[in-house]
């Protein structure tokens, strides 16, 4: 990357934001395409999000990415917030328009439905209830974008049961399909299931692996997983064992960034093998 009077900046904005695997996809796309750009770590603490962003125009920045703590808290400094951000209720992509406002995106339900379409290529919202484990802001977004993508028939599990009611009624379709189940119901609710999809922290490095037995778990279900380090979680391998389908949460993280991308520097971009390749290399690396 060379820095020159033209470079075009964008970025992603945390508290804290050293861990952000973004700088390494953003930059790749940049050099792949030959871009005079550069995208940056932005620490920027909770109290000073809104003078940080409405600073972007000045700066010219063409826009960023948010990441905790700063997901919710955006949509009310923007200008103008997409309306499934609003309804998810989380924006993680600001694009900075040529007159310098701000518009709020969320390209995570992008970014699960275009992973899910490319590592299960086969499956179809019709092949059975989807399962979703959590009800975080990783969990909204699968919602959303099951719902999007025609499923009848949601079951949402989760450790805290008014979080779940809350997805549901937020984001539910007008004709329902959201059944909330409890947490030790995670088994039981795998029968006859067209795809499981765990949206919780479980299985990530530093966390305890998800306890679950996919025994009910029909042979042609798909699994898809959101955790990402590592990519091969307990959840998967067992899941592989068993012959399913399974889709690692590393392809969401690259594609929720193709949207960002394309509207700042103007170039569309490919989640390809030497991506992955590039990303993984920085996952392996001590942060
Ligand atoms: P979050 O808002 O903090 O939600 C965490 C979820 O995990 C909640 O549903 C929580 O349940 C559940 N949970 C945590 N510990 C648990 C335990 N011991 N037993 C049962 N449930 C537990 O986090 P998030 O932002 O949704 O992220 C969730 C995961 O998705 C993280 O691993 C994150 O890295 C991953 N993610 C991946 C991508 C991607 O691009 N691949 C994007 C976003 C997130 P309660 O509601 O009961 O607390």
């Amino acid at each position: 990357m060379r820095i020159t009077g033209k470079t075009k900046l964008a970025g992603i904005m945390g508290w804290p934001v050293a861990h952000s695997r973004s700088p390494a996809l953003h930059n790749f796309w940049l050099d792949e395409h030959g871009i005079d750009g550069a995208y940056v770590p932005l620490p920027v603490r909770p109290e000073e999000l809104a003078p940080a962003l409405l600073a972007l125009p000045m700066l010219g920045f063409r826009g960023v990415n948010l990441t905790i703590p700063h997901k919710r808290m955006a949509l009310s400094v923007v200008d103008r917030v997409e309306p499934l951000a609003r309804r998810i209720g989380a924006m993680n992509t600001v694009i900075v328009g040529a007159d310098g406002s701000l518009e709020g995106r969320n390209t995570d339900v992008y970014g699960f439905r275009e992973n899910l379409r490319e590592g299960a290529p086969d499956w179809k919202p019709t092949r059975g209830p989807a399962v979703v484990l959590g009800a975080g802001g990783a969990a909204r977004a699968v919602v959303a974008a099951l719902i999007e993508m025609g499923v009848a028939e949601l079951r949402l599990v989760n450790r805290t049961r008014g979080r779940a009611e809350r997805v549901a009624e937020e984001l539910a379709a007008p004709r329902g399909g959201i059944s909330i189940l409890p947490w030790e119901a995670r088994d039981a609710a795998l029968k006859d299931a067209g795809l499981l999809v765990n949206a919780t922290s479980l299985g990530m490095t530093g966390e305890p692996d998800l306890a679950i037995d996919l025994a009910l778990l029909p042979p042609s279900a798909v699994v898809a997983d959101l955790v990402y380090v590592p990519l091969e979680t307990a959840l998967l391998a067992a899941a592989r064992r068993r012959g399913h389908c399974c889709v690692d949460g590393l392809g969401m993280l690259l594609h929720q960034g193709r949207p960002g991308f394309e509207a700042w520097f103007g170039a569309p971009v490919r989640v390809t093998r030497e991506l992955r390749a590039a990303v993984l290399t920085t996952l392996a690396a001590p942060r």
